[in-house]
């Protein structure tokens, strides 16, 4: 049953599809968007929160995580006519035979008047710890929203990034024990962090990987470290275990939903249009010939897709003078 219809649905919340979803929430439209991850903000967030952009139009300088911040404030505004829906994978998209859509998850199926994917490089997952049975245990995290979880634990960390290092040091006097476990002898985060880390009372174990990881019934309770130069092991105890690799992005199941691809992305036409009428792309997820996959382009292609979804949707609400952009009002 088409039982609640949006006027767009946006597959993709990095960047592109959050400035997407603010543009046409000003328009007017009822608007889905969706994300794989637990967080909006695409690469920026997953990929490089701390690093700075400095080709933004009007910010001489902001890191990445701020962007995002004020991308989501921008389109808050229009909270009363915007869903996000984060921690879904959009699995299928099917085209019916009025010329809605279809969308479907592995939770529940979604129904739009049109479709901007928004994808990237397709769906983020991170990089999972490389022991046998480690999807079997409940108290291994990806994701890390909270403190409370790990206060008055053991909790050994996996990684050597800013993530890794971050956490470490939040955790540090809040759990029982903090350790820190990376592969090679320096950490990749910032300078300053790192000092932080040699001053903390946080164990810091290089270059050490993990080499199994034991418990009772779905609860880890200890891990076993292999140091990649030696070949000593050690064992530590572990409450919880959280692993801050970094994520991979794999466009996965857009591959068969019957729209022409060139070279992983969605070939659009100079509306932004896939093969599929109705189905527009924008962001990194696009190719057109002279494509650039960078922010400040996307938010160009988005606007144009976002215009053109609406001409799609409702010809007859669009505006006839060319140089005003498309109102559903
Ligand atoms: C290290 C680094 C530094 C960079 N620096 C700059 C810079 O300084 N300036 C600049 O302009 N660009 C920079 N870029 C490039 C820039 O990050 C990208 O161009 C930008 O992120 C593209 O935005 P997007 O919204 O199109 O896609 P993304 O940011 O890739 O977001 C796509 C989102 O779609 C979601 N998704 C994908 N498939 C699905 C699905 N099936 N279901 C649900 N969700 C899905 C993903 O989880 C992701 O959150 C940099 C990139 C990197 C890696």
């Amino acid at each position: 049953m088409k039982n609640d219809m949006y006027d767009l649905t946006i597959i993709g919340g990095g960047p592109v599809g959050i400035y997407g979803a603010f543009y046409a929430g000003m328009h007017g439209m009822r608007t889905k968007i969706i994300d794989a991850l637990p967080q909006l903000g695409g690469q920026l967030a997953a990929l490089y929160p701390e690093k700075y952009i400095y080709d933004l139009p009007g910010h001489p300088k902001i890191k990445a995580g701020e962007m995002v911040d004020q991308l989501k404030k921008q389109m808050e505004q229009f909270n009363e006519r915007i869903d996000v829906v984060t921690n879904t994978n959009v699995q299928t998209v099917e085209k019916l035979e009025d010329g809605t859509f279809k969308i479907c998850t592995d939770q529940e199926c979604h129904y739009s008047h049109s479709i901007v994917i928004t994808a990237g490089n397709g769906a983020f997952t991170p990089r999972k710890l490389d022991v046998a049975h480690a999807e079997d245990f409940t108290n291994i995290h990806y994701f890390v929203s909270t403190m409370e979880t790990f206060k008055g634990k053991d909790v050994v960390i996996f990684g050597g990034g800013d993530s890794a290092v971050d956490w470490a040091l939040m955790l540090d006097g809040v759990a029982k024990s903090v350790s820190i476990v990376h592969r090679r002898h320096e950490f990749r985060a910032h300078a300053s962090s790192v000092e932080n880390l040699k001053q903390a009372n946080i164990n810091c174990l290089t270059p050490y990987v993990a080499k199994d990881v034991r418990g009772e019934k779905n609860l880890a309770t200890e891990v076993e470290l292999v140091n990649v130069e030696t070949g000593e092991t050690k064992v530590l105890p572990a409450d919880e275990i959280i692993v801050l690799y970094g994520f991979i992005s794999s466009l996965g199941p857009i591959k068969d939903w019957d729209i022409e691809l060139e070279k992983n992305a969605l070939r659009v036409d100079i509306t932004q249009q896939t093969s599929v009428s109705g189905i527009f792309a924008a962001g990194d997820a696009c190719t057109f010939d002279g494509k650039i996959k960078m922010i400040t382009t996307g938010f160009g292609e988005v606007v144009v897709a976002i215009n053109a979804a609406i001409a799609y949707a409702y010809p007859e609400k669009v505006h006839r003078h060319k140089h005003s952009s498309a109102m559903m009002k």
